[in-house]
């Protein structure tokens, strides 16, 4: 499975394959056709040979037929047959000169001994016997025809082979044979003949043995009545008797040789053809070398080709991958890679093209990845900072530097001028960007053009562009000489645009018009989002100074803590309950604050494990201690609670020092009311009913003087009950701010003299009034003047006691007039010098005890002075009280009443 992984990867492993399939049953076929074609060639010199061997061998037979043919004829001779010498000369002779192959005819008698021969020379053998000759012995049996072994005649002394025919008489009697011997030297030369029509290098050997195994024939006349076995193997000589025409034998010398052989009819002997089979399969030899050849060349052109294709295509191939990965993750190529890039981007082939386009698309790539890391760039500025100016900077530097722009601006409008200005700029002269203004109405401006078509425009040539006619100077003096302008896509602010230049004519490609708009549409973004954040933030700071202020004024206290209780925020009150700067609050722990509120709260202990444990406590919890700030008791009530945000999730907590001294004087007010008017309003009406009664009581008569008496104190009591309803409505009426106060010229002197006549001074009390001589009128209203001064006075009678010494002074002071009423009496403690004012207030002291009263004059007489203008307070004096107030001399009624009323609702 791996390898054939391998192999499905590796191209060069392919190919090889690929070649093998190719090589592989080309060499089969070279294979099985170098064996066809081996085989036939051999059957081919095999019958060739054999041919020959059966040619020869008709030959010779040819040559021995008429050797036999003549012996046979002088066999029927009768001279012959009778040994008549001058016969026998005579036929032998002729028959000698017609067969030259034939150099001895001779004629042995039924002994064997040589009767005759022809020619007689130069050796003579007759007489001598030659019965031993096997031809003789085969004649003794035989009527016909014979050829003898091979063998040298003595005669003639030549290697010869006997053509014999027996003789017999009528009566079967032997007479002997007639013989004529033939020239073995003539048989050799015949197949020298033969074989000088054959190539001479085939090695071509042929020779003839008799039944002897002798060689009786062999080219050159060489080996004659030599054994067979001189020449040839003696396997082959043992293998004459099979079927087989042709073997292959190794000679005497080691050479390979093909042997043929036929035999010669009737006579048993062989003829022998044998050749090297160097030479008998040269066709074959050279066939398969040609084979041989061809597929080694073959393989050898494949090997070349698959080592150049390796070499050439595969192997930069293979490289490519890994190069062509690391310039797709950008990363840098080692030297290595680099030159083999540069190396192989210079081949003129396909190679070389793909290489080049590699190449071109690594720049391509680099150039994207700068592209794209600019933009993030950019992107990044404008995130990073809220102030448009610079971001619209950093833009247009990254634009200028990724387009390798020098000259730039962005133009918009300037509302209040109602023209477009450029607003940031990079390469342009301070004369031009001042001086640029373009209307919202210039139709042919390059800017309006494309902020009215909502995408790019340009003008490539400034001094071919008929539209750009009348701005040419410009761009002559700027030295620009191509624009384009791209608008900003925003919607909250005024219309934007950017504008390129080009120092000479140049046609925005489409990719430079996509990266322009996209840091156009990054400076949009910039200013949108400044824009929108200076909206938001102002709201904002709005929001939160109004929400300051309004925590702020709060007359409560109110801290905001973290989850861990260090304060996160704290109001001025709270700085005020514990006398703590506000900057310091922030980041103490509330404990820390709380600890300093509750060290002014009176029975401290208590209340200190109080907060701390509703503080411990989770959810909300409240408290209610009383505190002294500046000499003042004051009622809070501590609540704390949860700070949750959207999601419900607690996020602090709140603590509110809910200041609720108004609410605890009202209640205490409540009861000082029913109390007091239970008992102002009891007293005089027992009285009143207690003296009704006793008049009206049956039995008993009432002289006039007892009924006067009674009668009076009805009145007295009834007065009282009257001026109470008085107080009440007046204080009602000054509270809710509908008291009414005349406007008239008041004489001072009159009023006061009215106010102690009006009092009920007795016979032991001194009054003494001193008003500043030439004291002006005042513009006021005289009753409340004097019920004031009046409520002033009766509070000395009835609290200096009966003796008391009354003074009152009036004087001028700026633009008021003082009134000081004074007493002797045990006077106001110093603490109280406020709260005396308060409605039903009155001193707990035992002198008060003793009095009556409802704690509603002073009340009365504060809102009353008011009401004029005025104020009243306590004077400091070292014996008794002394009650100040003052008028202004010229009060304005209507603005006072609007004064009390705004008091009313301050409280
Ligand atoms: P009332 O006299 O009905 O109690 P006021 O409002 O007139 O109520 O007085 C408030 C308190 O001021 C009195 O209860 C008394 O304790 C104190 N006060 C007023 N005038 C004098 C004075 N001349 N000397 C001593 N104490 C005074």
């Amino acid at each position: 499975m791996k390898r054939w992984f391998s192999f499905q990867r590796d191209l060069g492993f392919q190919l090889f394959v690929l070649y093998l399939l190719l090589i592989v049953p080309f060499l089969i076929t070279l294979w099985v056709f170098d064996g066809l074609i081996g085989v036939r060639i051999q059957e081919d010199v095999q019958s060739s040979d054999l041919s020959l061997a059966q040619s020869i061998s008709q030959e010779v037979d040819l040559a021995l037929t008429s050797a036999l043919n003549a012996v046979e004829g002088l066999a029927d001779y009768q001279g012959v047959i009778d040994a008549d010498g001058t016969a026998m000369d005579e036929v032998f002779s002729v028959i000698s000169n017609t067969t030259p192959d034939v150099n001895l005819i001779y004629r042995l008698d039924s002994d064997g001994i040589m009767l005759y021969h022809y020619p007689v020379g130069p050796t003579s053998t007759v007489g001598d016997d030659f019965s031993f000759r096997d031809y003789f012995q085969q004649a003794l049996a035989t009527d016909q025809p014979l050829v003898s072994k091979g063998r040298i005649s003595p005669t003639t002394n030549q290697p010869v082979a006997t053509a014999i025919m027996p003789l017999w008489s009528k009566d079967g009697e032997f007479l002997g044979v007639v013989g004529a011997n033939i020239r073995l030297e003539s048989l050799s030369r015949a197949l020298t003949t033969i074989l000088s029509q054959h190539k001479t290098e085939d090695g071509l050997q042929v020779v003839i043995l008799d039944s002897d195994n002798q060689i009786i024939a062999h080219p050159g006349g060489n080996y004659l009545l030599q054994p067979a076995t001189n020449i040839i193997p003696d396997q082959f000589m043992k293998a004459l008797l099979s079927d087989e025409h042709s073997q292959t034998f190794s000679d005497s010398t080691g050479e390979e040789r093909l042997y043929t052989h036929t035999s010669v009819a009737n006579v048993n002997w062989q003829v022998i053809v044998s050749r090297p089979t160097s030479a008998a399969f040269a066709t074959q030899i050279i066939l398969r070398r040609i084979v041989y050849v061809a597929a080694g060349t073959f393989l050898l052109i494949g090997l070349f080709f698959w080592q150049t294709l390796r070499i050439r295509v595969i192997r930069p191939i293979e490289r490519l991958g890994p190069i062509s990965e690391s310039i797709g993750r950008n990363q840098p190529l080692n030297l290595e890679d680099q030159n083999h890039l540069i190396t192989s981007a210079k081949r003129e082939d396909e190679i070389g093209h793909l290489i080049r386009s590699i190449l071109r698309m690594k720049d391509s790539i680099a150039e994207r990845l700068k592209e794209q890391a600019t933009l993030l760039e950019t992107s990044t500025a404008v995130v990073s900072s809220l102030d448009p100016e610079i971001v619209l900077n950093r833009i247009l530097i990254q634009m200028g530097r990724l387009l390798q722009i020098k000259m730039y601006a962005v133009i918009a409008m300037d509302e209040e001028q109602g023209n477009f200005r450029i607003r940031a700029s990079r390469g342009l002269s301070k004369r031009f960007t001042e001086q640029l203004s373009i209307q919202p109405t210039e139709p042919d401006s390059v800017t309006m053009r494309a902020l009215h078509a909502k995408e790019p425009i340009q003008v490539s040539d400034t001094e071919n562009d008929p539209s750009y006619a009348i701005r040419r100077g410009r761009a002559r003096v700027e030295g620009f000489r191509a624009v384009l302008a791209v608008p900003l896509n925003t919607q909250h602010t005024p219309s934007t645009a950017l504008l390129v230049f080009h120092p000479t004519p140049h046609v925005f490609t489409h990719n430079e018009i996509q990266l322009l708009t996209s840091f156009a549409n990054h400076a949009a973004m910039a200013i949108e989002n400044a824009t929108l954040f200076e909206r938001s933030d102002m709201r904002l700071r709005e929001q939160t100074q109004r929400l300051e202020a309004l925590v702020q004024s709060l007359h409560d206290g109110l801290i905001l803590t973290n989850l861990h209780g260090k304060v996160i925020y704290a109001n001025k009150r709270v700085g005020e309950l514990a006398d703590l700067s506000i900057k310091n609050l922030a980041g103490q722990h509330a404990d820390q604050i709380l600890a300093k509120i509750i060290d002014k709260a009176s029975e401290k202990t208590n209340k200190k494990s109080q907060v701390q444990k509703i503080l411990n406590q989770k959810g909300e919890k409240k408290i209610e201690f009383s505190h002294k700030h500046l000499d003042q008791t004051i009622h809070l009530r501590l609540e704390v609670f949860n700070v949750n945000d959207e999601a419900n999730t607690p996020i602090g907590r709140g603590i509110f020092f809910h200041d609720i001294t108004a609410d605890r004087e009202l209640d205490r007010m409540r009861s000082s009311l029913v109390s007091t008017v239970s008992h102002e309003l009891r007293t005089p009406l027992a009285a009143i009913k207690g003296y009704a009664s006793t008049m009206l009581a049956d039995d008993v008569e009432w002289d006039r003087a007892s009924q006067r008496e009674f009668l009076s104190i009805i009145s007295d009591e009834s007065d009282r009950l009257t001026n109470l309803v008085n107080n009440l409505l007046d204080l009602s009426r000054i509270e809710v701010g509908t008291l009414k106060l005349a406007h008239e010229k008041c004489n001072i002197k009159e009023i006061v003299q009215s106010a102690a006549n009006g009092t009920q001074l007795t016979a032991d009390n001194k009054l003494v009034i001193k008003v500043e001589p030439k004291l002006r009128d005042v513009y006021a209203d005289p009753l409340r003047l004097e019920s004031i001064l009046r409520n002033l006075i009766e509070n000395s009678i009835k609290y200096a006691g009966e003796d008391a010494q009354i003074k009152v002074e009036v004087n001028k002071n700026g633009k008021s007039i003082v009134f000081h009423v004074h007493d002797n009496g045990p006077g106001i403690p110093q603490k109280e010098g406020e709260r005396i004012f308060e409605r039903f207030y009155r001193v707990d002291d035992s002198l008060t005890r003793l009095t009556s009263g409802a704690g509603l004059g002073l009340a009365i007489c504060q809102g009353l002075v008011r009401a004029h203008g005025g104020k009243i307070w306590v004077e400091r004096v070292d014996d008794g009280a002394c009650i100040a107030f003052t008028i202004p001399i010229k009060s304005n009624a209507k603005a006072t009443k609007q004064k009390v009323a705004k008091k009313k609702v301050s409280r």
